[in-house]
């Protein structure tokens, strides 16, 4: 063998331009299912599922191609590690060179390096052309800046791409239109919403589902209703329901939530590009089309380029710019367990029981859930930001470190001390009820931080402030709130403090 060509589960692009000398003659595709990535986080069987049912397909594809394909399927080979395997396999394959695009996780870095190394072998790694900001770009970009901003990177991608831009003048006058972005659904609902395009499990799927049903039966989560998009195809159809039935909505009731609902206006495509079923060109394009065809409007198409060309690019940028250090920060020393209920959604608190529960049923909830509800919960309990941060690597269907890591650790918990965003994240129940109908249903009152019916985030809120009081008085986007905190009575500071406590403690109690 000449080159051999290795492919992760998430680099599923049948262009990658690792493929672009390639000889069938002399150079093979590897590829391989490694039961430890399963477990590194103790992934959700439909996020084991969506990996190996994509990836098999993938290798069809390869396959079709005549190209040779050496597949380690998860029972074939005795290996735990990717690298284990790798090793392995270069062993008898002796390859002059192997190829690889840059990995989507720091540690697998290290590891192939590592592999080749030993193997003495030489190692091309490519950098990923996926992504609209190179590594090094975002480099030059940070250099200099005190504080990076999301708002400003922002802006700066959407000078370079000119896309949604006029004679270099954002299209409608500014760039952002939060503002129009964060409507609830009011005491109507969402009236009525048709349902994703769903992907009926083929059987390359079912296979993989039993497999996964096998394999790992311990692990979290269910598959009844697994219907990803696993393919090319299904990856481009599921982008053409988005455009043509939520995209319009998509903007505005971008933050709400609505029990029972789990997607309302969202995209759902988060998984194929990250699995580079789909590019975020692509994606971009055909939403800005759907507003020049006034199918859709501004605020809508730039609210969803902004999270695709915004926030996925800036999280990426700033996962490579700071790992590994990135992965153990803990700026507010939280020292919590993570409660046992993210695992089983047992709790009588509405938002989190809705939250937890279809993530356990989907492998999906929305960002406002993620980073409002469970995020918002770990934040305010002091939950060790390594443990959230696997939690959310394990639970969701589209979770790949580089993009997992920085919102989990620096937008969601600020255990970055400020780096991705310049304040926590905090709000009490108030903000819930706004935002949803979670709290109608609740035997909690998200008015209340003391007293048997005292809403669990509105006693976590205060305490929260008064724990961190010194730190966020005077900072200019808290102080405000640290205010309304120094107007309580010391007698009800004490007693939002032991309620806190208790509820810590129960919930500590519950993991055993
Ligand atoms: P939509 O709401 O339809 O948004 C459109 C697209 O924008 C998404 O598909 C996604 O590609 C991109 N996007 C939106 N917000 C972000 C963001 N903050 N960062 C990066 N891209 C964004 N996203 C992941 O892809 N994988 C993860 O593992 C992941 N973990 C997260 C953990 C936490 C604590 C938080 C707060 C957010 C996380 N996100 C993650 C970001 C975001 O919540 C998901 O991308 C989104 O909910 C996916 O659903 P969707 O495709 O319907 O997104
Ligand atoms: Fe969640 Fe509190 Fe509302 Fe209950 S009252 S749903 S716990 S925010």
């Amino acid at each position: 063998i000449r080159e051999l060509i290795v492919v992760l589960g998430d680099q599923l692009d049948a262009d990658s331009p690792v493929f672009a000398d390639f000889d069938a003659q002399q150079d093979a595709v590897w590829m391989c299912e490694a039961p430890a990535e399963a477990r590194y986080a103790w992934s959700h069987k439909a996020r084991i599922a969506m990996f190996l049912a994509a990836m098999r397909h993938y290798a069809h594809e390869i396959e079709r191609r005549g190209w040779r394909l050496i597949y380690r399927a998860t029972q074939q080979h005795g290996h735990d590690t990717l690298a284990d395997a790798l090793a392995a396999d270069l062993r008898e394959l002796r390859p002059q060179r192997i190829r690889l695009l840059w990995p989507g996780e720091h540690r697998l870095v290290g590891d192939l390096e590592a592999v080749a190394r030993n193997a003495r072998i030489e190692l091309v790694l490519l950098e990923d052309p996926h992504f609209l900001c190179s590594r090094q770009e975002f480099a030059d970009w940070m250099q200099g800046r005190r504080q990076p901003r999301m708002e400003n990177f922002y802006r700066w991608m959407r000078q370079r791409t000119g896309w949604l831009m006029h004679d270099g003048e954002p299209e409608g006058g500014r760039c952002n239109f939060d503002e129009d972005n964060r409507k609830s659904f009011g005491a109507h609902g969402p009236g009525p919403l048709r349902p994703a395009r769903r992907f009926q499990p083929d059987a390359i799927t079912r296979q993989v589902l039993a497999l996964v049903a096998e394999r790992y039966p311990d692990h979290p989560g269910e598959l009844d209703a697994f219907d990803w998009p696993l393919t090319r195809t299904e990856a481009l159809q599921a982008l053409a329901d988005f455009i043509e039935h939520r995209l319009a909505g998509f903007g505005q009731w971008q933050d709400a939530m609505w029990a029972d609902q789990p997607l309302l206006h969202h995209s759902r495509l988060s998984a194929a590009m990250n699995l580079k079923l789909l590019d975020p060109r692509e994606v971009c394009a055909t939403a800005i089309e759907a507003y020049r065809n006034k199918r859709a409007p501004l605020a809508a198409v730039e609210g969803f380029v902004r999270q695709v060309l915004g926030w996925r690019e800036y999280v990426r940028g700033l996962y490579w710019q700071r790992m590994p250090e990135f992965a153990e920060d803990n700026e507010l020393g939280a020292d919590q367990p993570l409660p046992w209920l993210y695992w089983n959604a047992q709790t009588h608190m509405q938002c989190m029981a809705q939250t937890v529960g279809q993530t356990l049923k989907l492998g999906y909830a929305h960002h406002i859930q993620r980073l409002m509800v469970t995020g918002l919960f770990a934040l305010l309990l002091g939950v060790r930001p390594r443990e959230i941060h696997l939690w959310y690597l394990a639970v969701y269907v589209d979770a790949v470190e580089w993009v997992e890591l920085p919102n989990t650790i620096g937008m969601s918990q600020f255990a970055d001390g400020g780096v991705l965003g310049s304040k926590p994240y905090v709000a009490s129940g108030r903000y819930i009820e706004r935002m949803s109908n979670y709290c109608a249903h609740c035997r909690y009152d998200p008015g209340k931080a003391i007293g048997d019916d005292a809403c669990p985030f509105t006693t976590l809120y205060w305490d929260f402030l008064g724990r961190h009081e010194r730190r966020f008085d005077g900072h200019p986007r808290l102080q405000f709130q640290v205010k309304n905190l120094q107007r309580k009575s010391r007698q009800e500071r004490e007693a939002i403090a032991e309620r806190a406590q208790w509820l810590r403690e129960r919930l500590a109690g519950q993991r055993s």
